[in-house]
């Protein structure tokens, strides 16, 4: 089959007793054929970069999907802002460059729908195969919070691809602290990120939460397989230990895959490495209640 459209996150979640998925924006003929792989009533969080293809993408995304896709907004008038006026926007939130990205993002969250603002990427250096997003701006910018007020604002939950450089990591704690009323989602759960350094932002900071696409093997293998969180004979490190103290800051996802062999084994894994060494409630939880709830789905 084709590559899958090379994007950012897709978080897809299961409802039903078959734990949740993530998957990755893929074109039409290929997402048809990716609906055969989970239940009927499966929600899909994906987002998507700009190009042209983007809305007739969506349409055809929608199209397929119905009421199972998770809108979601903003990644592209993130990436078009760092493109076209570079890093200096994210320290002028007041600039007619960032007020229309603002109001277009707001649009989206009023009146279509959107249930998640992201995947909006602070820093993916060196942590996505993508080279739209291989940059490094301030995770705590002025733009960047009034992007989380905005999402606090209608009660969405900000994703947040930051890879855990140190000072990236303080930045997320100071953008999580500057609206206490907005959620943080981080993406792949900090990339980076030791259990033990989650450990803490979720001690010191109640409104941060992880989505685990691309933290289990495969894909990570052969690309950072030392920073997976589970593989398909269990979870590594702290990690377990952590899930279960922190059951409702946690869910599962997919991200980027390259074959419907890779989906399938990542799926696997996912069911059999991480959900099946869970508590039954915590397992619930990090399958898809929790997303349910940070999405305000039915
Ligand atoms: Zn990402």
């Amino acid at each position: 089959m084709k590559r899958f459209m090379a994007v950012v996150l897709v978080l897809a979640l299961l409802v039903g007793l078959v734990p949740t998925l993530t998957v990755t924006a893929a074109p039409v003929a290929d997402l048809t054929a990716l609906a055969a792989y989970y239940p009927a009533t499966t929600p899909i969080f994906m987002s998507l970069r700009t190009d042209d293809g983007y809305i007739e993408t969506l349409d055809g995304l929608v199209n397929v999907l119905g009421s199972r896709f998770i809108r979601p907004a903003g990644t592209g008038p993130w990436l078009s802002l760092y493109h076209s006026v570079g890093a200096a926007a994210h320290e002028d939130p007041a600039s007619p460059e960032v007020q229309q990205r603002l109001a277009a993002i707001e649009a989206e969250l009023r009146d279509r729908g959107a249930r998640v603002i992201g995947e909006i990427h602070a820093n993916a250096r060196t942590t996505s195969p993508e080279p739209m997003v291989q940059f490094k701006v301030r995770a705590d910018s002025p733009t960047l919070k009034a992007l989380l007020d905005l999402a606090g604002r209608y009660k969405r939950p900000l994703n947040l691809h930051a890879q855990w450089d140190p000072d990236t990591a303080q930045e997320v704690e100071r953008l999580a602290a500057s609206n206490r009323g907005a959620q943080v989602m981080l993406a792949h759960c900090g990339s980076t990120a030791d259990a033990a350094a989650i450990r803490g932002v979720f001690a010191r900071n109640a409104n941060v939460v992880c989505d685990l696409s691309a933290r289990g093997v495969p894909p990570l293998q052969g690309r950072g397989d030392s920073f997976a969180v589970y593989d398909e004979r269990g979870i590594r490190g702290g990690w377990k230990q952590l899930i279960e103290d922190y059951p409702d800051r946690f869910a599962v996802g997919l991200d980027i895959l390259q074959s419907w062999e890779e989906y399938e084994v990542t799926v696997r894994a996912i069911r059999l490495g991480l959900l099946a060494n869970l508590s039954p409630a915590t397992a619930e939880k990090v399958a898809y209640r929790n997303a349910q709830a940070w999405f305000g789905l039915p």
